[in-house]
């Protein structure tokens, strides 16, 4: 039984969860992102702390032929590789620090999301080591490429394998980056391709993916590490109704925002489901919501 009406949420904004994934323009693909003016919306929301964990994408993407990219990232682009520039740490930290001394009513915390850390473990470790980051995200956004010669974006393989495969397929590259790579805290989007799903196929239903999702959650539980309720597609409650049943003791939640209106987005909706699902914010307010 939900203790919080949706109401209540919107009324105390205070209630709101933290923000635990927000990019901005220090995150390569953001193009519209600022971090000055996601503080300016956070304070207008009274969100008690947002985390921004730009991208540290690790893995170069072979393009399709003739796939077109922004202009902004033609210069990343060499014999048809994009490969994502590196986080520029100094720049980010110094614009982090003039954002904290303007809002100190807001608890800014300082992050990174590593794409496939497991198949970079050297060059991850390196970053940690030179961020020293607050909130560490892992995540999977790449997929080999149909000949197996280069790697894609996830959406890309919809191109050419059936929606079911590319989501097996990367909830098992989901376990192996748990398996194989220990140095972060939360995992984000569990349910990235569902992001793009084709809209001519049978619709998406976790329960076709029951084993999948119950085998990362298990693995996940079984590090102590901690689940990600993004809302850009909000989470399936049956995937937190499993979390819970394999042991999972914490969540976090995650707008994604790559520009500062979507900061929060779904915030309402999550922090009810959550709440029946059974985790509660625990008690530090810029921490993790835990099992109840
Ligand atoms: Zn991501
Ligand atoms: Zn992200």
């Amino acid at each position: 039984m939900s203790l919080m009406t949706k109401m209540s949420l919107e009324e105390v904004g205070g209630m709101l969860p933290p923000d635990s994934h927000v990019h901005s323009q220090w995150s390569w693909d953001a193009l519209a992102g600022s971090m000055e003016k996601t503080c300016l919306r956070a304070a207008e929301l009274g969100l008690p702390s947002v985390a921004f964990t730009e991208h540290a994408d690790l893995t170069p993407w072979t393009l399709t032929p003739g796939e077109e990219v922004p202009e902004a990232w033609r210069p990343l682009v060499v014999d048809g590789v994009l490969t994502p520039p590196p986080l520029d740490l100094d720049g980010y930290r110094q614009c982090l620090e003039r954002c904290r001394q303007r809002h100190p009513g807001l608890r800014i915390l300082s992050g990174v999301e590593l794409s496939e850390p497991h198949w970079h473990a050297s060059r991850a470790a390196a970053l940690l080591k030179a961020g020293d980051f607050e909130r560490v995200l892992a995540s999977v956004h790449s997929a080999p490429t149909a000949g197996g010669s280069g790697f894609t974006e996830v959406s890309g393989r919809y191109d050419d394998q059936p929606p079911d495969r590319v989501v097996r397929a990367y909830l098992a590259e989901t376990a192996r980056l748990i398996e194989q790579f220990e140095a972060f805290e939360v995992l984000a989007h569990i349910d990235y391709p569902v992001r793009y799903w084709p809209k001519d196929a049978k619709p998406y239903d976790p329960l076709d993916f029951e084993e999948e999702y119950r085998h990362v959650l298990r693995v996940l539980a079984a590090t102590d590490k901690v689940l990600e309720v993004n809302t850009k597609v909000p989470l399936h409650p049956q995937v937190l109704a499993w979390w819970r049943q394999e042991g999972g003791q914490a969540i976090t939640f995650a707008s994604d925002a790559h520009e500062p209106t979507a900061l929060a987005r779904g915030f309402s909706d999550a922090a009810q489901l959550a709440d029946a699902s059974g985790f509660r914010p625990g008690r530090d307010p810029h921490g993790f919501w835990c099992r109840s």
